[in-house]
């Protein structure tokens, strides 16, 4: 296989909830970005609010994505989103799909998270676990936006309970109304190839005993996090990667569902790693080639 990744339009990479572009020296596409770049892809890295809803976080996409293009000369992007980057980039493709080649989701809640669901349960809004817990996740936020370094911008609007609601089933299927594209018709199944002009793709993996937890995940806490974080799952479980469900993750033309990868490995967090065997560097490589056989 060729290692050209010089697709035809631009790479957009849209980070998920507590998404950045890099903490003090510290990037969220671990390795991702120079193995893209060594291809010949031309690759941005974008921040949005880390967390807020959907739209809002769409928005600001937008306005990134408008700037490369005028600032590049490019017609148009591919936008790649991971976990609720994922949401982030349907709102933008389907605003503006004159300015969208391609989505493809990596583990994004496309039908919501059982694990957000569990949240709002057990921790509402209006309850003093609520509140606390809002408290915290405000904080972190707030101390992120003073690290992040990979972003000329500060001081994103930060709203965590409009980014709570944005991933949960019932947030998600109000946001599936209003932007169905790239969805597929029956739980489970594939999307359409294409919509409007926009590609439509998705990768997600699972939790796998003896495959997940072993290797360097072995000393890596965001591997025990979703681990733990699994066990809230009740339609999807055992069928998840710690934070999405491996269904919940179906967008357009399913790559793949069952990579060995929780939510964080996926994209080669915590540094690298992950477990043994598994290399979720090589599926963004790959899917560099298969975007640039499509011809975007
Ligand atoms: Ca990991």
């Amino acid at each position: 296989m060729s290692q050209d990744t010089a697709t035809r339009y631009p790479l957009v990479l849209v980070p998920g909830w507590f998404g950045f572009v890099r903490l003090l020296l510290y990037p969220y596409w671990y390795g991702i970005i120079p193995a893209l770049r060594r291809g010949g892809a031309v690759v941005f890295a974008v921040q949005v609010s880390p967390l807020n809803a959907n739209e809002v976080r769409g928005e600001q996409l937008l306005q990134q994505i408008e700037a490369i293009v005028r600032e590049t000369g490019v017609a148009k992007v591919n936008l790649i989103g991971h976990s609720q980057g994922a949401l982030t980039a349907r709102y933008a493709a389907a605003k503006r799909p004159d300015l969208v080649a391609s989505v493809t989701s990596v583990a994004g809640p496309n039908q919501g998270s059982e694990l957000a669901d569990y949240l709002l349960e057990r921790y509402p809004h209006g309850s003093v676990r609520g509140r606390v817990l809002g408290a915290v996740l405000q904080g972190l936020a707030g101390l992120m936006g003073v690290l992040e370094t990979g972003h000329r911008r500060r001081g994103w609007p930060v709203d965590v309970r409009a980014s709570h609601h944005a991933l949960t089933t019932h947030g998600v299927a109000l946001f599936n109304h209003g932007y169905p594209q790239g969805l597929p018709p029956t739980w489970g199944g594939h999307g359409p190839e294409s919509v409007e002009g926009v590609r439509y793709y998705s990768w997600s993996g699972t939790l796998q005993p003896g495959k997940t937890d072993r290797g360097g995940n072995r000393f890596d806490v965001s591997n025990r996090s979703c681990q733990w974080f699994a066990r809230t799952f009740v339609r999807e479980v055992g069928q998840c990667d710690g934070m999405v469900g491996r269904y919940s993750s179906h967008l357009g033309t399913v790559i793949g569902d069952d990579y060995p990868l929780d939510h964080l490995d996926i994209v080669n967090q915590s540094l690298g790693l992950v477990g043994k065997g598994a290399d979720p560097v090589r599926l963004f490589v790959e899917h560099a080639l298969r975007l640039k056989a499509a011809g975007v």
